[in-house]
């Protein structure tokens, strides 16, 4: 009986009436048996050229128009849970080549079942493809931009920020949460965190310290003081914040190696954070009392030559100590890189390549508390 028709008798709700339709009862059976339910069943989500009914999932790819500059599809893959529900937008890729963290969105792109899932995934794997595809770290090579810099976009703009425009409104703006995916680049020796930015909006903020303890990962840096003007948001979970939308970054992998301990973690994180929200059956696992950071500190090198590493990413280091040192092409050593306060080294550089400015290190600084 259908729910629908107000007929208690046997109440049968239209998520059932979808999950019929999904396991083959054909579309006439079901709208003769329930016309709400068929109605519901119906509905599609797509994005771009991806479209998935209710129970299906989809390809395709989201246009950035041409512009000042040339044109370019991003990936997109919707998996439309065969429950209705909210969405998910997972995000990877906006530097190409933070290998672990595209693989990871990948592999769960291969796992989710939709007729195992409430809701939708929109899955971007790879938002800036030029820079894969060219092995250039940190910025889009077709304008130089770091492709996390430059939301909410701008539709006449460059193709970064054209590209962070189509994404602000046709994936940002559509969606309920969202998990921006990154990693140590092809220079950056880096052991896994995730942000969490509070907003002071209440619900909101439950919800993305519950995604953010689900995901797992052992070293949160709180990250307040964040643009709150929609118009200059920067970031792209700092974008979907600002619009009401609980949203974390997670960053696992390190310089160009895809070592599946990285990858495990970013993938189990999804999948738990997923059962958090009540996506996906099953309890999460979340972290239950992780290193909270309350700021970190980029430590730059004072001059250009070769960068010889002291400490490895993740060991826990004084203030005052050595970080490492920079020679010229002589052998000579011409600055000694040290860390400003104590904490952990949350990435070092990973390369021997070493430019005047560029960052020697990060140290993440423990909270006294936990928030
Ligand atoms: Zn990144």
């Amino acid at each position: 009986m259908c729910y629908a028709r107000g007929d208690g008798r046997q109440a049968m709700n239209w998520q059932k009436a979808a999950t019929r339709l999904a396991v083959g009862m054909t579309m006439a059976a079901v709208v003769a048996w329930c016309p709400k339910a068929a109605a519901q069943a119906q509905i599609s989500y797509r994005v771009g050229t991806a479209e998935a009914l209710r129970g299906q999932r989809a390809n395709g790819v989201l246009e950035v128009p041409k512009g000042v500059d040339a044109g370019y599809g991003i990936p997109v893959i919707v998996v439309n849970g065969v429950m209705p529900g909210r969405v998910l937008a997972l995000v990877a890729g906006a530097h190409g080549t933070e290998y672990a963290s595209i693989l990871a969105l990948e592999r769960v792109a291969a796992i989710l079942d939709p007729m195992h899932l409430t809701g939708t995934v929109v899955i971007l794997p790879l938002v800036n493809p030029a820079s894969f595809e060219h092995m250039v770290p940190h910025v889009n090579p077709v304008d130089g931009k770091n492709m996390n810099r430059f939301y909410p976009g701008k539709a006449d703009g460059t193709q970064t920020e054209r590209a962070a425009y189509v994404m602000t409104k046709e994936v940002v703006e559509r969606c309920d949460y969202l998990i921006d995916y990154h990693g140590g680049d092809l220079d950056e020796s880096l052991r896994p965190y995730s942000y969490w930015g509070p907003t002071g909006h209440e619900e909101q903020d439950r919800i993305s310290k519950e995604m953010v303890l689900a995901f797992g990962l052992n070293h949160i840096i709180l990250w307040r003081d964040r643009p709150t003007d929609p118009a200059a948001t920067r970031y792209l979970d700092n974008t979907a914040s600002v619009k009401g939308k609980p949203a974390i970054v997670v960053e696992a992998g390190h310089a160009g190696t895809v070592e599946s301990d990285d990858v495990n973690l970013l993938v189990t994180g999804t999948i738990s954070t997923m059962r958090a929200l009540k996506m996906l059956e099953g309890p999460p696992l979340p972290i239950e009392n992780p290193v909270w950071l309350e700021k970190t500190e980029t430590v730059a090198s004072e001059k250009g030559g070769i960068f010889y590493p002291l400490v490895l990413r993740s060991v826990y280091v004084a203030e005052g100590e050595k970080l490492g040192y920079v020679t010229d092409y002589y052998g000579n050593i011409v600055s000694t890189a040290r860390a400003p306060v104590a904490g952990v080294v949350l990435h070092i550089c990973a390369v021997p390549t070493m430019k005047q400015g560029d960052t020697v290190a990060v140290i993440g600084v423990p909270a006294e508390k936990a928030p």
